[in-house]
Order: structure tokens, then sequence, then C-alpha cells
């Protein structure tokens, strides 16, 4: 009898690369090829369950369009080239800027071990001090917010321990469709009867699971926050042994809230919502034991998106609701990776750890780690600065950007601006899975690979540093991006200083300089399947959450910092009298590179669409499915209307995935003055009939 040759099945277990919950899943391998993924039951996050997009992560994977060759582009059109080319061009053309002259954008879907060496090839390499990444975008007002009042930038508690809240408010987040297994914990925690409150302007599946929903306009978070600060103190709810022995500043906190602008009518009128229910979302979290609050975008993406993310710090600390299981401050990061690019200085202003790009003693001990000297002591340009350099809004020399695995020719506000500054470019290099939009501009396009063929980390937005296994091979001649950085530093002069023989040994250099992972190493990451930082030496177990005893501050204490109500940069006007919101569908991702690429997903949702209010749409003469015209001050856009009762009246809602209907098209481009985050979630629009 003759034995037949079974190709073995091979599961490998790795993380899922869309939001920031990190959940666990085994890619099922067989013959070189990703058949499916199959839930990991084991798995602390996700516990075997996961979303749409976990469950259907392997299928953009094998597309035709994957980039498998480097590309050159001469007199316009794109031709094939082979790597020791494309890389010596770039090695010489990049060795021919100045520091200034140069830029470089990490990427929140890649690796730590990749966001780690990029910011160590712009600052040790090309000696810049420009290198940023997407959390621009979505959360630097959280890592700049959070710094000020609690002393560090992340999610204070753990997704597990939602469960233990008796009182969950969530304010500019679509838990639901964004973070589907973070709303797990909270419907088991609603299950064991705990209060569910969200404020949103849209009626979302998040809002429509709430016990109390507060359907307030965006860009009114600090009025309606404030508000509840005052009743909690007029009421005498809030924990005065935690504010006495664990906060500072709350004498200029209360003098802030208690002004006569936050009393319940007045903030009924500025927020559209019912002073009541006001008044029932700050009692309930106050009188609750354990109260959590869970924020996203919504709160982040406003020119007062630092001061918001304060005002839920304020609020939380004024209940003493930080420190405990089931409490504290837990910004929800919208990519697999963004907490962690954040954590290993792929942003302007800090290094790895979050040390200061002024700190000395940090300057000091890279040096010596890198073995060469570093562009020091600067602030280097953001994403928005970069930007606006190149549309001509600001002084500067940009000429050259080096951009892996970001698209700003969809993620970036006000696009026409976008693509006319980087078509102003000298020289562009753009390393990425497909031809972006972003691709199509470049001088150079490297073919990388995808999360499902490379070895790495990823951390979650619980500051969960999790392991991500190499499946399968890359296509064609793609090669992983940390691979791609080592050759470019390479062929400019710094072999010595990228000579890694694997992504376990960037990762040993990024823990010798990133305090919090001091503790971790593959080996211990792979024994429990990830390690919550801080974990600062080989014995220590992780933290589940931060600030039990101490909050991260010089002085120990949580700082109150209160915060005026001030609205968008751009209100409704007779002209444009409709606020515009934008944000995710379930289905897709991000500027739909991957997601719209798979099968099911795509086959899910098609196309964009507006969403309207009812009776906005019936003044306007506008039916559900028929083409609009949206347009700002920046742009017009055709797009279906959806005619719904799920979004307040004077608010519009358009996803930002679709580039056949660019929502950055129309959004804001002003910016936090701190955080530089643009304005996305709040401009005036009108809607016209198409
Ligand atoms: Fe992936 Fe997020 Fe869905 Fe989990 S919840 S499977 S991490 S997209």
């Amino acid at each position: 009898m003759s034995t037949k040759h079974i190709p073995a099945i091979k599961y490998v277990p790795t993380i899922c690369p869309y939001c920031g919950c990190g959940c666990g899943i085994y890619l099922v391998v067989k013959d070189a090829k990703i058949l499916g993924i199959e839930p990991w039951e084991a798995h602390p996050i996700n516990e075997g369950k996961v979303c749409i997009k976990g469950n259907r992560a392997h299928e953009f994977i094998d597309k035709e369009d994957r980039l498998k060759k480097p590309l050159l582009k001469e007199r316009g059109e794109f031709r094939e080239a082979r790597w020791d080319e494309a890389i010596k061009i770039i090695a010489e053309k990049f060795k021919s800027y100045s520091p200034d002259e140069i830029g470089v954008l990490s990427s929140a879907k890649c690796t730590n071990e990749e966001n780690y060496l990029m910011q160590k090839f712009a600052r040790a390499v090309l000696k810049t001090p420009n290198v940023d990444h997407c959390a621009r975008l979505c959360h630097a007002s959280t890592v700049v917010g959070l710094s000020q009042t609690f002393g560090a930038g992340a999610m204070t508690n753990s997704i597990p321990d939602i469960e233990d809240s008796e009182c969950i408010f969530i304010i500019g987040s679509n838990t639901f469709e964004q973070h589907p297994l973070i709303a797990r914990r909270v419907m088991l925690s609603k299950a064991k009867g705990a209060k569910l409150i969200v404020a949103d302007p849209r009626y979302t599946p998040t809002a429509k699971q709430a016990d109390l929903h507060l359907p307030f306009y965006s860009g009114t978070d600090i009025a309606l926050m404030n508000s509840m600060m005052q009743v909690i103190l007029k009421k005498g709810l809030e924990n005065k042994e935690f504010i006495e022995s664990r906060t500072k500043d709350f004498d200029k906190l209360k003098q802030e809230v208690m002004k006569e602008e936050y009393s319940l009518v007045n903030v009924s009128r500025i927020t559209g919502v019912a002073g009541e229910d006001i008044e029932k979302a700050a009692v309930w979290m106050a009188e609750s034991k354990a109260t959590t609050l869970l924020y996203s975008m919504g709160i982040t993406q406003h020119t007062v998106g630092t001061e918001n993310v304060m005002t839920t710090a304020n609020l939380q600390m004024l209940t003493g609701n930080v420190g405990r299981a089931g409490t504290g401050i837990n910004a929800l990061r919208g990519q697999n990776n963004v907490q962690g690019a954040c954590d290993v200085g792929a942003l302007a202003a800090t290094y790895p750890g979050y040390k200061r790009v002024t700190d000395k003693a940090a300057i000091k001990k890279l040096e010596e780690v890198w073995g060469t000297d570093i562009a020091s002591g600067k602030v280097g340009l953001t994403i928005t600065e970069m930007m606006d350099m190149l549309e001509g809004k600001m002084e500067g020399h940009l000429k050259a950007l080096y951009i892996m695995g970001e698209n700003p020719m969809l993620s970036d506000p006000d696009l026409k601006e976008v693509e006319g500054g980087l078509r102003k470019l000298d020289f562009l290099v753009v390393q990425d899975i497909f031809m972006t939009e972003t691709a199509e501009l470049a001088n150079v396009v490297l073919p990388a690979s995808c999360w499902a063929e490379k070895d790495g980390t990823f951390t979650n937005t619980s500051r969960r540093v999790q392991r991500v296994r190499k499946a399968v091979e890359p296509p064609g001649e793609a090669r992983e991006d940390w691979r791609i950085i080592c050759q470019i530093a390479g062929a400019m002069g710094y072999g010595k200083q990228f000579s890694y023989e694997s992504a376990g040994d960037i990762f040993d250099e990024i823990t010798k300089v990133t305090p919090q992972y001091g503790g971790m190493n593959y080996e211990r990451l792979e024994a429990v399947e990830g390690l919550q930082w801080p974990c600062p030496t080989a014995d220590h177990p992780g933290t589940k959450w931060l600030y039990s005893e101490k909050f991260s501050t010089d002085d120990g204490l949580g700082h109150f910092k209160p915060a005026e109500h001030k609205p968008p940069a751009e209100a409704p006007d007779s002209e444009y009298p409709l606020i515009l919101t934008t944000g995710r569908l379930y289905f897709h991702w991000h500027t739909g590179t991957m997601t719209r690429r798979s099968k099911t997903l795509d086959s899910e949702v098609k196309a964009a669409c507006v969403e309207i209010n009812g009776e906005d749409a019936k003044e306007l003469g506008i039916k559900n499915g028929q083409l609009v015209n949206v347009s700002t001050r920046r742009g017009k856009i055709k797009v279906m209307a959806k005619v719904t009762p799920d979004i307040k009246k004077g608010e519009i809602f358009m996803p930002f995935h679709f580039k056949e209907a660019a929502a950055n098209l129309l959004t804001n481009n002003v910016l936090d003055p701190v955080a530089k985050i643009p304005e996305f979630k709040a401009c005036a629009a009108k809607i016209a009939k198409g």
C-alpha cells in the first residue's frame, strides 16, 4: 500500500493586525500558504473570540497586487528595479540632504522592532529630529494630556478588568464597532449589573447598549464634563480623601467648574443634552464603587484635544476612580501598534521610553548604546508640521521624506493641500505592502512584508507587549521592514549600528533604552503570552493597572488641569450650517488598504455614505440612498446619503476609508496647539442634492 504525503497543517499563534485590542489568533498554514484564522481560546484578551476583521485578517495577504519588487520612477513612470540598485539610489540621495531637509514617517501598523529602528535610523543615520507617525493623528493629545495630569500617556487599566467596573462612561468612542473585544468586556460587566453611560452625537451600536445616552454636539466635551463635575461638587459626591492625599490643584479645578457657565441650564444649551441626564450621569459615576472611563478619537481629534483628555482625568480624579481594578482612564488606541510605536520613540518630541529629546542623560545613553552621535536636543517636526511646511504654511526647507507603512494621501486632513505638498518633494521613498495613494507619488517604492510575514512584537492599547510570529514568507522579493531599514543604514555607512540577526536582537536593544520594557525578552513574552509595562526588571510580573499608590508625575500626585469650554475652530454658520464629524465603520480599517482588499469585508460595505438626520434630510429634500454633494470650505465630494435617526440633528457623519469619496478632502487642518493633532471631528459643512 502506498503512503500519501499529506502536508502538515501548522497553527502559528500571533496577534490580529487591526485594532488596539490585540487579540490573539492562530494563522492556519498549509503548503506555505495561510488558509485561515482560528481563535486562540487561551489568549487573555479575547479568550477565543474575534470580530469580523480579525476573522478575515488573512484575506488581503495573497492579493495579486501586493508589491513584489522595488520600483523606481523614471520620467513619471515606475519601472521594476533590483534591490541593490534601489538601495544605492536611496542612500546617495539621503546623504545629499541636511538633517533639516529630511523627515521620516514611521508606522503604527509595523512592529515595535521596526518602529524602533525607524526612529533610530532618523536620529542616528540621517541625524534628523524629524520623525513621527500617525499617533499624531489619533492619540497625540492622549500622550500630552495624560502626561500632564498623571505623568504618563497610556491606558491606565487592563481590558479584562473592565468587568470589575460598576459604572462605565464611554465618551467619543464607538467601542462596539471599533474595539469589539473591549465591548465584550463592557457587556460582561453590564451582565453583572454595571451601568453604561455613552456620550456620542450619534446613536451608535455602542450608544444603543447604554443605560443612558448623552447625544451631545461634537466639540462640547469639556462643557459636558465640567458640568458633571459641578453636579458632583454641589452634591458633595467628590472623593475627599483621594483628592486630599493623591492630587494637587483641586482649588483651581473647583474655581473653573463651579462657574455659572457650567450650570445644567447653560450646558444643556451648549451640548444639546437634557440637564437631568447630565445630572444622572454625574451621580451614577460618583456613586459607583468603581467607575471606568473609556474614550477614543472623539475626545482626542479636536483643537482642544489635550484639554479634553485632561478633563477626563479631572473627572476620574474627582471621584477617586484611578489606581484600582475597574477604574481609570482608558484611552482606546486605534491601530494594532500605535501604543508600541509611541513607546519606542517614533515621535517628534520623545526618545524610546518617553524620554524628552532635550533630556541630556537620555541622549548620552542612546549615543552609548547606538555607538554614534545623534540628532539631539531639538524637537522634530510632527507629521502635521511636515505637511504644513510642504504646503508652504510654515517656514522651512523639507525636501525629502521616507515613509514606512503610512498613507497621508488618505489619512491626513485637507487632502488637496497634502497632495500639493507631497508633489513638491524633491525625493520621496515609500515602503509598503500595496501601491497606496501616497506610494503613487514616490520616487522609489520598496516592497515590504505584512504582519504575518515577520517576527516582532505589538503593544496593545493596555500596554501589553505581545509576540507577533512569522507564518509565511513575503511574496516575490518583498522584505521585512526591519531588514530594509538595516540595508539602507548599511549603505549609508552605519552597518555596524544596524547589524541585527533577528527581530529578537532588536527587541533586546529596545529593552536597554526603554525602562518600561526593561525586564522583558521574547522568552518571557512567549511564556506568559504578553507582559504589560511597566515591567522594569526580569522578575517583575508586569503592571495590570497604573497608579495604585502614586502617579508618575515628579511629585507622585495627580495634577488637576482645569480647562474651559471652547467651541471647535470652525463653527456652523449660515453658509455651512451642519457639523461634519468623521470616523470608522465596523467592516473597514483606516485608509482601507487592507480591508478593502478583503473579499468578505469589502462585500459587506463597498462604498462611502454620509449619515444625515431625518429632519435635516427632510428640510433639504434629501432621500435615503440619493447622491448628494457634501461641501466644506476645503472641497466637495459626491456620496450617497444615509438618512437615519441615529445621528443628532445638525450633525453629519462620514467614514474616512474610501479614496473615491475621501472624507479628508473636507476636514479642517487646524491643530491642537500642544499636541498638534488636527480637528478631524468637527468642521462646518453643507449638503445639497447631487
Ligand atoms: Fe482584531 Fe480588534 Fe477585532 Fe480583536 S477586536 S479581532 S484585535 S480587530
